[in-house]
């Protein structure tokens, strides 16, 4: 961690969710409680991993704290203000990518900035750069049924950065990606962190896999099932990159 990362003040917080809860109606009527009284702080400088098995709420809470739904109770405030729709401080990253099959690499990059009304100029720009960023330099007219699986995600990556979100939130991006392929991407990840030019000052990532949480996270959340509440949480003090013949990485892992 460089030092212009360590968090220092209660001011550095971005994203505060407050007793979050979540209950869906199923199809049938019946009241389903997903998420029970969730808590969670991203500060600036951190990375943190909400671990849990699939099904626990996940998705939905970083779905509540992107302002894409609302809480059934609870609060979730970006940078000390009130979610009214979506999170203006965030970007998301998906496990299917979520790119769009008829527009190219760069129109794709571009939508996400088009939506948050960059003008066009400025959103060819942060584009380009977004893309380079993240070594799909020379792709940019490309479709995504043209590249990878990994390429695919590198795309889903620049749409995200290019918006130079205060917070990424990350859902499960890794998990439909081969293991060589994804172990890659998600050095190259550590890597753009650790450097001064990576354009979010936080990152929440969302998985189910205990090895991607100690590889990443300054902290990790673990999340219970039926309903998915905060069961711990982790301080993970290891330098980055971690491997798992790491003193303490084992140790780390039983914990969890
Ligand atoms: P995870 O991401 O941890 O796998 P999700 O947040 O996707 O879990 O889902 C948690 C639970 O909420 C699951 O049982 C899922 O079926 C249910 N769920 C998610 N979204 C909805 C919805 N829009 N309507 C009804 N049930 C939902
Ligand atoms: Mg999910």
């Amino acid at each position: 961690m460089t030092d212009d990362k360590v968090p220092h003040a209660a001011d550095n917080i971005i994203v505060e969710a407050e007793h979050v809860t979540k209950t869906f109606t199923t199809p049938d009527g019946r009241a389903l409680p997903v998420l029970d009284g969730v808590s969670l702080t991203l500060r600036e400088g951190e990375i943190v991993a909400l671990l849990g098995k699939s099904g626990s709420g996940k998705s939905t809470l970083l779905r509540c704290i992107a302002g894409l739904i609302a809480p059934s109770s609870g609060t979730v405030e970006y940078r000390g203000e009130p979610l009214n729709g979506a999170n203006p401080g965030v970007a998301m990253v998906f496990q299917s990518f979520a790119l769009l099959p008829w527009l190219t690499v760069q129109q794709n990059v571009e939508l996400a900035m088009q939506a948050r009304d960059v003008p066009e100029a400025e959103r060819r720009e942060k584009a380009l750069r977004a893309i380079d960023l993240i070594g799909l330099d020379g792709f940019e007219s490309a479709y995504p049924k043209e590249l990878s699986g990994g390429m695919r995600q590198r795309v889903g990556f620049a749409r995200a950065l290019a918006v130079e979100p205060d917070a990424l939130l990350m859902d499960e991006p890794f998990s439909a990606l081969d293991v060589l392929t994804a172990a890659n991407l998600r050095g190259e990840l550590t890597k753009m962190w650790e450097s001064k030019g990576f354009p979010t000052k936080a990152v929440l990532i969302v998985t189910h896999n205990i090895d991607e949480a100690v590889q990443l996270a300054d902290r990790i959340l673990v999340l219970s099932s039926n309903p998915g509440r905060i069961l711990a949480e982790l301080h993970v003090d290891l330098p980055r990159p971690r491997d798992k013949r790491d003193p303490g990485y084992e140790e780390l892992v039983d914990t969890v």
